[in-house]
């Protein structure tokens, strides 16, 4: 029996893992993919003997990476290294105060005894909560909800169960007295665009999974992941075609039809990876609801000439007043005055991404997306640079511009012009409690038959595991429709 032609829109990770549960369901699958190689936000830049990753850094919840490979048939352990790093990270605060996170909760008790003596019991109490609302999350990562599911009662008993109405920030002050301790157990919020005051309680499952599943490294760099899921896809039997921008959705004679250049592509089914909010504008021509979008990042990548000292794998170094850099992020919509920034020396665990005896530093500053912009990043660039320079020479007692060897840059237009994604908003759209669970775009489209969505704009989500995650629905529901 002939196959039936399922075509992906885009090689990102949610692209690449939906080809390789469908490839392995049965079905001929065809990618077609815009740049010239896969991975889309998860990149690198090779440059004289660097390879800088320049997007995701962290490995969290490694079990859903696990489990894709297994769906195929295969063992992650054959195609990616991953190992715990220790210490997780590191952060800086502004008054020269540090707090190491390790994998080992009793030495990172003992970091949080010094900011606040009773920190060590709340921590439990934390990890206990965050725990428990991990464990009911964890299985809805794989479903698809919708308005309807709101009539089911189970789902609004859930809702209060994952304390749906209170902020992630509202959820670590319940535990942590001391200002410091809850931006350093709600900080990963901004590394889903948003702001803890904004983001909703249940997303402190990221804090549980870092404190308690730890982080992990993929040897050889982040990039390893696609090219692992580029090497299964194709092992399976799926096809893809690099340089190749769709640039409409339509439907022809009962099935689903893409335009590529002259080309029309026809298929019984379709799933968009590129970016939800783009497509719907551009490949779809509709209109959309005024959507909230994550914040965007300033990214600079350095490859300097010696290795420095005092640095983790991951550092955070937060604002002197961090409420008020989040406002000006989130609110007025400003370049910061005084950022918040993350820093990545991959190079300390995994030498072989730098020439030898060189380091790697990969600099995250988070700043508005280009939605009314009210000012140009260019004219706050070079301030910025300087600040976050500063710091880094202080605590390094370095002076970084004299190591540069190789630098690239990467700015909020970049999202746009290289991925397609709306605003440059780097996290796509904001996961706030309007956009979450129900309320997140759905995984298959309401109005045009067999077109399907997967990544990080839609259900469950961004960041890798939930877009693998969420690469699993899209599989169930084609599967389902038959
Ligand atoms: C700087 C940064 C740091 C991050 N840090 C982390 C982290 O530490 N840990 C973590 O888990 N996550 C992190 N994330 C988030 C994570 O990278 C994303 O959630 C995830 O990679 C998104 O994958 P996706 O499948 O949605 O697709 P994308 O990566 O957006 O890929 C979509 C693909 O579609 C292609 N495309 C677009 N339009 C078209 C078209 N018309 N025709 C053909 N192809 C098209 C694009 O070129 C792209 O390759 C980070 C992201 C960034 C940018």
């Amino acid at each position: 029996m002939l196959k039936k032609k399922i075509v992906i829109i885009g090689a990102g990770v949610g692209g690449l893992t939906s080809a390789c549960r469908l490839a392995k369901d049965g079905y001929n699958v065809e990618v077609y993919e815009k740049l010239s190689r896969c991975g889309g936000r998860c990149n690198i830049i090779e440059d004289r003997g660097y390879k800088f990753d320049t997007g995701p850094s962290f490995v969290l919840m490694p079990d859903f990476f696990e489990e894709v490979f297994s769906y195929c048939g295969k063992r992650i352990e054959d195609y990616l290294d991953l190992r715990a790093i220790d210490p997780s990270y590191k952060i800086f605060y502004s008054d020269g105060e540090t707090l190491c996170v390790y994998r080992d909760s009793q030495r990172t008790k003992e970091e949080l005894k010094r900011i606040d003596k009773g920190a060590s019991e709340q921590f439990d109490k934390f990890i206990q909560e965050t725990a428990r609302i991990y464990n009911i999350i964890r299985p809805l990562l794989y479903k698809c909800v919708t308005y309807k599911s709101l009539t089911n009662p189970y789902y609004w008993r859930l809702v209060t169960k994952i304390r749906a109405f209170e902020s992630y920030w509202q959820l670590a002050r319940k535990y942590f007295k001391s200002d410091k301790l809850c931006y350093a157990f709600t900080f990963e919020a901004m590394f889903m665009g948003v702001s803890p005051y904004q983001a909703p309680a249940f997303y402190s499952i990221i804090s549980y999974t870092d404190h308690v599943q730890k982080i992990f490294h993929p040897m050889g760099g982040m990039y390893q992941i696609p090219l692992a899921l580029e090497k299964l896809a194709g092992q399976l039997g799926a096809k893809i075609y690099y340089d190749s921008e769709i640039e409409n959705i339509g439907r022809k004679d009962g099935q689903i039809s893409l335009l590529k250049g002259k080309n029309q592509i026809q298929a019984s089914s379709a799933i968009v990876n590129a970016d939800y909010a783009y497509a719907q504008t551009e490949l779809l021509k509709r209109k959309i609801p005024d959507f909230k979008y994550s914040c965007s990042t300033y990214l600079i990548y350095l490859g300097i000439n010696k290795k420095l000292n005092n640095l983790a794998h991951h550092n955070l170094f937060f604002a002197k007043d961090l409420k008020k850099n989040l406002d000006e992020l989130f609110k007025s919509k400003l370049n910061p005055e005084d950022p918040s920034f993350y820093v990545h020396v991959p190079t300390i665990t995994d030498p072989s991404l730098a020439p030898a005896g060189k380091d790697i530093l990969y600099l995250l500053i988070p700043v508005p997306n280009l939605e009314n912009t009210r000012q140009a990043l260019k004219d706050h660039e070079l301030r910025l640079r300087r600040i976050i320079f500063d710091k880094i020479n202080k605590v390094c007692a370095c002076n970084l511009e004299e190591l540069i060897e190789v630098e690239h840059r990467f700015y909020p237009e970049d999202f746009i012009g290289r991925y397609n994604i709306k605003f440059g908003a780097t996290f796509g759209l904001a996961h706030n409690l309007t956009q979450s669970a129900f309320f997140r775009p759905a995984n298959f489209d309401p109005v045009m038959k067999n077109l399907y969505y997967v990544g990080a704009s839609t259900q469950p989500g961004g960041g890798l595991p939930v877009v693998i995650a969420g690469s699993r629905i899209v599989a169930d529901l084609i599967n389902a429709a038959g």
